[in-house]
């Protein structure tokens, strides 16, 4: 199902931190590994030139890469071109598209304020500049139910759905991926993966670093809506869903959306909130602000082979390590044969998923040397990988390029995700505070209490973490 490939890429938001970030140095990547030659353009409305461009995208390879001089380096900077004005002005679109003269089928990045989404996809109808495009849309994707489908509505009424590209960067790293290869490419683990065999699925996103210094735009999300609606449902639905038919898009995405339909929405008893302690004070943030910069939830899947195994996410900022981690943890055995019990939990499946390897080991346990039959915990490696995997970013625009949207959330997936959230999102419920450098609320800990408690992801993932006790 090969599509045209796109021949132009349009960065609308230039000059912001994402592109300078994580967009040049992928681009970067693209014209070392793929050879990219296409023009391509940058907006924004900061009165620069194309030689302040060019200036800017060298910074940004020069900082994140620490190469801003070799050949793909150059060969990036003489594809660039620029355009620049206010995108609520349709000049600026008349002006971007006389840029594109030339390119058939042009991919549109938009990395700018979600506020400013709908407007610029009508501007881009309106202009023509839509016309045989691609358009690829950052997160947020609306603030919540309502307002995604709505910008849901607005892009219809402009692009067919096959050519709009919403992105979640965690579809598009390689841990999330080697999740679902090492899931589906092997038969062992199949019989297991289910209710009979789990006792249940822990989710863990942990970031040492706070707001920094973006506590403006932090108190217009929480971690509700910047990691749960998208990132972890994503990873929930990795570890949930059925076979696919195939790897193509439609299969897999077909698969992703019964696990999220599975999902009853958040309810105040499988959540709590939780918020640092010196939050309020950071700059931009309300003194009497109720965002959360913590959330721990326990998530029930209505289908076959989940019911009744819980599924505990939790995520959170000021936390002791920055690490993502998923253990699945087994079933005891049915009978103690040994004198030595077994402890709870000592057979699991740990995915690290960040932030800097990729690791899959399988929690066991074997006899110590000597007379008692007495055992230890060891930890089966099946994947251990550090070094340069492909950037997710690297990944996603280049997927987009091709018209492949398997790695990008489809409508129904982001509306149902919206569906999960939106009761919490828009009534909220307590707010406890925690101190930073801890691992939550206390009340976070009491949830889990019954399932053994939370297992907690160590700084370094080439070991498991720790569960209390
Ligand atoms: P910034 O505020 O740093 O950049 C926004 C960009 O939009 C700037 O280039 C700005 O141009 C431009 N812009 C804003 N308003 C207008 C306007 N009216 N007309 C023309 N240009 C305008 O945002 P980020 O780069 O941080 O974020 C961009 C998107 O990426 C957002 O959707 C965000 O949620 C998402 N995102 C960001 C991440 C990050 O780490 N930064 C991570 C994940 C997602 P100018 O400078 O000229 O004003």
């Amino acid at each position: 199902m090969s599509q045209p490939r796109s021949d132009a890429i349009v960065l609308l938001g230039a000059t912001g931190d994402l592109a300078h970030r994580k967009i040049y140095p992928a681009l970067k990547a693209m014209v070392r590994r793929a050879g990219l030659d296409v023009p391509i353009v940058g907006v924004a409305r900061s009165g620069w030139n194309l030689e302040q461009f060019q200036a800017r995208v060298r910074d940004s390879l020069k900082v994140r890469t620490g190469d801003d001089t070799s050949a793909e380096a150059q060969k990036l900077v003489g594809l660039l071109r620029y355009v620049d004005g206010d995108y609520q002005n349709p000049e600026t679109f008349a002006r971007l598209k006389e840029a594109l003269a030339g390119a058939e089928r042009p991919l549109f990045y938009l990395a700018i304020p979600p506020s400013l989404f709908g407007t610029v996809v009508e501007l881009l109808g309106s202009s023509g500049c839509a016309a045989n495009a691609r358009v690829v849309l950052e997160k947020p994707f609306g603030r919540d139910l309502a307002s995604a489908e709505a910008l849901n509505a607005t892009l219809h009424g402009i692009f067919p759905e096959q050519s709009i590209f919403r992105i979640d960067h965690f579809l598009g790293k390689e841990p999330v991926q080697n999740l679902l290869y090492f899931r589906f490419a092997n038969s062992f683990l199949e019989p297991v993966w289910n209710r009979n065999y789990v006792e249940s699925v822990q989710i863990t996103m942990a970031e040492k670093i706070g707001v920094e210094g973006r506590g403006k735009f932090y108190e217009e999300v929480g971690a509700i809506r910047d990691v749960v609606q998208n990132h972890l449902l994503e990873v929930v639905a990795s570890l949930a869903m059925e076979p696919p038919v195939g790897y193509w898009g439609e299969a897999q995405r077909d698969e992703r959306i019964k696990v999220l339909r599975a999902i009853s929405p958040f309810t105040g008893q499988s959540l709590v909130r939780g918020q640092v302690k010196g939050y309020r004070d950071e700059p931009g943030v309300a003194p009497d602000s109720e965002v959360e910069t913590f959330a721990a939830m326990q998530v029930h899947l209505n289908s076959w082979r989940w019911q009744g195994v819980p599924f505990f996410i939790r995520t959170g900022k000021y936390l002791p390590v920055t690490a993502t981690e998923v253990m699945v943890s087994l079933k005891a055995p049915p009978q103690q044969v040994f004198e030595e019990p077994i402890p709870y939990q000592s057979n699991y499946f740990r995915f690290r998923l960040g932030p800097d390897q990729v690791a899959i080991a399988l929690g066991a346990r074997t006899k110590t040397p000597g007379e008692r039959m007495a055992g230890e915990e060891v930890e089966l490696y099946v994947a251990n990988l550090t070094g340069p995997a492909m950037e997710a970013y690297e990944r996603l625009i280049g997927d987009a390029m091709e018209g492949d949207a398997t790695l990008f959330a489809r409508e129904d997936s982001v509306e149902a995700a919206w569906a999960i959230v939106d009761p919490i999102v828009k009534n909220g419920s307590p707010v406890y505070r925690y101190e930073p450098g801890s691992w939550g609320p206390r009340e976070a800990d009491r949830m889990i209490a019954p399932f053994g408690g939370w297992y907690n992801p160590p700084a370094n993932g080439a070991r498991a973490g720790s569960r209390p006790g």
